[in-house]
Order: C-alpha cells, then structure tokens, then sequence
C-alpha cells in the first residue's frame, strides 16, 4: 500500500500539486495507516495478515448496543442477584509454577494439573486459592495471551496439537484507549472529534520512549452516552509505553 501510495503521488500528484498539499496528502496517508493498526489490533500492519484482513466487513451503521456495555453487565449483575450465575472473584486457576532455585540450582517444580480433563465424567479446575470445582463441562475463555504465556494455565491432558498449534500462530497487538473527561464539551457536535495528522520528522523511525509515544497517538473521538468526554486511540509499541 506504501508503495501504490506513492506511485499514485508520483504519476497524478507530484508536479500538479504544491509541496504544502503533498505534504498533507503524505500525513493522511499515515494517519490512515495508525488508524488501521488500532482497528486491527495490530501493532504493524506489515505483521497483519492480508487474507484475515481481506475478510473483515464493516457494517454499514454504527453497532454500537443502544445504552453501552452497561445493559450487559446490568443482566449479569440481575443474574447474580437473583442466585442464577455465581460469580467467583479472585479465584485464579492456577498457572503452570515457575522453576525454584533449590541448594543454587533452579529445579523444574513438577508441573501441576490444573485443568484436568482427563475423565469423561468430570473436568476438575484448580485454582491458586485451593478451591477446587469439580464440572461436567468447562468453558475456558481466558484470552490469547494468557494460552501462550510462559505461565499458562496447564491442561491435563495437554491441548489437541491443533488447538496448540493454533494458540503459537495467531499474534496479537497492544491497543490502548485514553480516556479524558471535560466540564463541558468544547468541540463541534455536529462534526465531533479530533483526528491528529504529524509532521514525518523521522517520527515512524524513532524510538518510541516514555517521552513521545503521544506523538503516535490516531486521534480523540467522542464516545456513546458520555458527552463530556473524548477518547484518544493508541497502539503498538507506543500503547505499551502509555501502561508504564
Ligand atoms: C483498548 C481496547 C478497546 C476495545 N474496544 C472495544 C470496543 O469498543 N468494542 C468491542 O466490541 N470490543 C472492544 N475491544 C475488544 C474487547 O475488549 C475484547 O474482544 C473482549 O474483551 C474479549 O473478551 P474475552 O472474554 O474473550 O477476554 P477477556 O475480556 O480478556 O476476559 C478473559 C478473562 O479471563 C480471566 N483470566 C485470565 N487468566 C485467568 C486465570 N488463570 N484464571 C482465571 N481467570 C483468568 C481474565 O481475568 C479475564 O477476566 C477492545 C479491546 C481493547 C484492548
């Protein structure tokens, strides 16, 4: 894409156009390229995949649920009212024990079972509390990144070589979203929003630090039922800077 970009510019544009307005065509473009790694998720769109990417439909209207993600937590908080789901906080099943230095010299800990699936007739999870939960069936919904940690929660038997194979291939970005919240709106309703185009100065070349990551950030958007408040859009390396 970098490069039909600039062949476009440099068979239609360049020599038709000023410098100041190549410019701004340039900042559009990476503008549109950051915007694209946050809404892919990923934190190069060199490292994104074109087939998975060719596959994505964006829907015509704004899919946003029609009071937020509060009508979601409000039926999982009635639920939990009413005795219908119980909600356990703090019980981490427990993740795979790092080696121990014992006498100077780091042994293996024996790996302990922590999701046993290994009879048919019940699934038991362990987790780091003590508390154990003996199930029929049991849904694990932790994220990608939980699977292909060093410390991943150990499944006893191990995984399907598919399902293995599978969590070591797909890759994931960082995205990160900031939040600021006003005494009152200050920016046009009608046309709400800031996007933020960058002089190139080198920036996609530096190093991101703790000092310019917000030299990477896409752009401030007004968010559903909040009024007062925008959202800026960070990824990649630079959204990892914005946690330290
Ligand atoms: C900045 C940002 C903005 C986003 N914006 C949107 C958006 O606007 N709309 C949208 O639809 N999606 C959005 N997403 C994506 C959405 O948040 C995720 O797709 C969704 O949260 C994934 O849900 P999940 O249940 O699969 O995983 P998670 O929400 O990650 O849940 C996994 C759970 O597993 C738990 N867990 C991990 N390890 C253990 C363990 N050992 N024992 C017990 N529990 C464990 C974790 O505590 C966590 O609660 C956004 C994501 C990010 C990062």
């Amino acid at each position: 894409m970098e490069s039909e970009f600039e062949n476009w510019l440099s068979t239609e544009k360049v020599g038709a156009e000023s410098e100041s307005c190549l410019e701004w065509r340039r900042q559009f473009f990476d503008w549109w390229l950051r915007w694209e790694e946050c809404d892919t998720g990923c934190d190069s769109l060199r490292r994104q995949s074109a087939v998975a990417w060719g596959q994505y439909i964006d829907y015509e209207c704004d899919t946003s649920l029609a009071n937020g993600f509060y009508s979601v937590l409000d039926v999982l908080e009635r639920s939990a009212r009413d005795g219908q789901v119980d909600v356990r906080l703090a019980h981490a099943v427990e993740v795979r024990e790092q080696s121990r230095l014992v006498n100077g010299n780091v042994t293996p800990r024996q790996l302990p079972q922590k999701i046993d699936y290994s009879s048919p007739a019940a699934t038991i999870v362990h987790c780091s509390n003590g508390a154990t939960f003996s199930c029929r069936l049991a849904l694990i919904t932790v994220s990608l990144g939980c699977l292909k940690a060093d410390d991943a929660i150990v499944f006893m038997p191990e995984l399907p070589t598919e399902k293995v194979e599978s969590i070591k291939a797909v890759e994931f970005g960082t995205i990160n979203r900031v939040k600021l919240d006003f005494e009152w709106p200050f920016w046009d309703k009608k046309n709400p929003g800031y996007m933020i185009l960058w002089k190139d100065e080198g920036r996609n070349e530096e190093k991101v630090t703790r000092q310019n990551w917000t030299r990477h950030v896409v752009g401030f958007d007004e968010v559903v039922q909040q009024p007062n408040m925008l959202m800026a859009w960070v990824s990649g390396e630079a959204a990892r800077y914005l946690l330290l």
